[in-house]
């Protein structure tokens, strides 16, 4: 954990809550109208019918955002309209379309049950009670709740900054032209848009070949952040450089190579203060290596309370595996009469941009589970939806 801040509540969503939050008041804060009424003694209405009204006198009126504070006597009746704190005395609304004015006289037309259209104080949220709890996120849909508690600023967890460097002599940028033996960088971007995903604000570093110096020297540019990115050359390939000039220059490994597919060579460590992850440079190794490993250490570092995320869905078609290794398919996600149902996108393939274009999620396949039949249930991470708590 990286400890907290306080941030206007404006720019709050996305960020995680850093302590409970305590509703300070009642919310409403005091009894109001929920509909545009008269405000009476329920008690005076009793045995009120269409054919023999009870007649109230009409003695005022409240708006919302005004208070009427003299206590409302037997026979008597305010108007009132939707928001207006109830005067005192009065323990019932009857709603216009149901009363008849006759000159400063309302007919009421039916007995009227007690708390009749008043929303109590307290009603929404009493005072004292926990209204966010740390550890959760902060959604608009939580955002007005945080407002009408009166919390102009929120104290919120740090969020880790993070830089993303892309290895490899064969990357050029998205708007480049290709020359021979060139491909373009789309892990960069991938990173990029799935750290934003989570609310963070990376910093971009662009390439860099895989030339032992040069990438020396970026890497020691790029230090001083929470967690470092580092995207192709952490295999076992003679330019695989990542790993070794980062161990040369201090790398503490905490591990190297998951028993998972695609993704085996990711690598973690701690260098000079900072996280560093390595991803294998495959587009979808690199995804697979982010939702498996980066995305958790991130809500962690952010203080979120829960993070799973596994949704269970019955597969359309059989899968194999070749190996007792974790492996991760990319495959669609949908509903058939109300159950979540799970297809395999027709090609798997660690490099294949276009399998992971067609996802919307992926299925999960533990390492000792070599073969699942269509209808058996498997584990999806899904990928659009924001599942966070
Ligand atoms: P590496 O992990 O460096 O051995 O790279 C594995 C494969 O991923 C190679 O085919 C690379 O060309 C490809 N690759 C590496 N980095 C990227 C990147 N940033 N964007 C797209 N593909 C990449
Ligand atoms: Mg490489």
């Amino acid at each position: 954990p990286l400890g907290d801040e306080e941030v206007l509540l404006a720019s709050s969503v996305g960020r995680v809550m850093a302590r409970d939050l305590i509703a300070e008041a009642d919310l409403p804060p005091f009894d109001n109208s929920a509909m545009d009424g008269y405000a009476l003694w329920s008690s005076d209405t009793a045995g009120a019918a269409n054919d023999h009204p009870v007649q109230l006198r009409l003695v005022g009126e409240v708006a919302a955002g005004s208070v009427w504070d003299r206590r409302l006597s037997h026979g008597d009746t305010v108007k009132i309209m939707t928001g207006a704190p109830m005067p005192p005395g009065a323990d019932s609304v009857v709603m216009l379309e149901e009363a008849r004015l006759r000159g400063d006289v309302v007919e009421i037309l039916g007995s009227v049950p007690i708390g009749s259209h008043v929303r109590p104080a307290g009603e929404d949220i009493r005072r004292g009670t926990v209204a966010l709890e740390a550890g959760t996120r902060i959604r608009l849909e939580r955002l007005g709740l945080l407002a009408g508690l009166g919390y102009a600023r929120v104290p919120v967890t740090r969020r880790p900054t993070v830089a993303v460097l892309a290895t490899g002599s064969e990357l050029v940028d998205v708007a480049e032209p290709l020359a021979a033996g060139k491909i373009r960088n789309s892990n960069g971007l991938v990173l990029d848009a799935l750290l934003r995903r989570v609310g963070i604000e990376p910093d971009d570093l662009g390439t860099v070949v895989d030339q032992r110096d040069l990438l020396g020297q970026r890497l020691e540019a790029a230090a001083g952040h929470d967690l470092l990115l580092i995207s192709g050359g952490v295999s076992v390939g003679e330019h695989d450089l990542v790993k070794r000039v980062l161990c040369e220059a201090g790398l503490d490994t905490i591990f190297w190579r998951v028993n998972m597919k695609p993704g085996k060579p990711l690598l973690f460590g701690r260098w000079r203060g900072q996280a560093v992850f390595g991803l294998p440079g495959n587009p979808i190794s690199c995804v697979v290596g982010f939702l498996a490993f980066i995305e958790p250490f991130l809500w962690k570092v952010m203080g979120v309370a829960s993070e799973d995320r596994l949704l269970q869905a019955r597969l359309t078609q059989p899968l194999r595996k070749q190996e007792p290794k974790t492996q991760w398919f990319t495959a669609r996600l949908s509903e058939e009469q109300g159950a979540l149902v799970v297809t395999p996108t027709p090609q798997q393939g660690s490099g294949m941009l276009t399998s992971l274009a067609q996802a919307n999620a992926f299925i999960v396949v533990p390492e000792e589970r070599m073969r699942c039949a269509a209808g058996d249930v498997v584990d999806v991470v899904p990928l659009g939806g924001d599942l966070w708590p």
